[in-house]
């Protein structure tokens, strides 16, 4: 695992998506690496906030669907 895996599969992750294997990975990479812990932190709270702004708003699925892919762009820094 290095940061550019972790970095996408850090929305998985948040999710609860990730299978055991990828889990396992993804956690020994954060353990070393605060970085990766950190945006961890911050994908959360950012998710807290897209989920709380689509509930107000009664946005439909497809909607939450395609702000959820956009912000799975590679190349997409997360620096909160
Ligand atoms: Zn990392």
């Amino acid at each position: 695992m290095n940061c550019s895996r972790a970095k996408e599969i850090i929305f998985l992750y948040t999710d609860n998506e990730l299978g055991e294997e990828l889990l396992v990975a993804f956690q020994e990479h954060v353990v070393v690496c605060p970085q990766c812990a950190r945006r961890i932190s911050y994908t959360r709270r950012l998710l807290t906030v897209v989920r709380q702004g689509c509930t107000r708003t009664r946005a439909p699925e497809s909607l939450r669907k395609k702000i959820l892919t956009s912000l799975r762009q590679p190349g997409v820094e997360w620096e909160g």
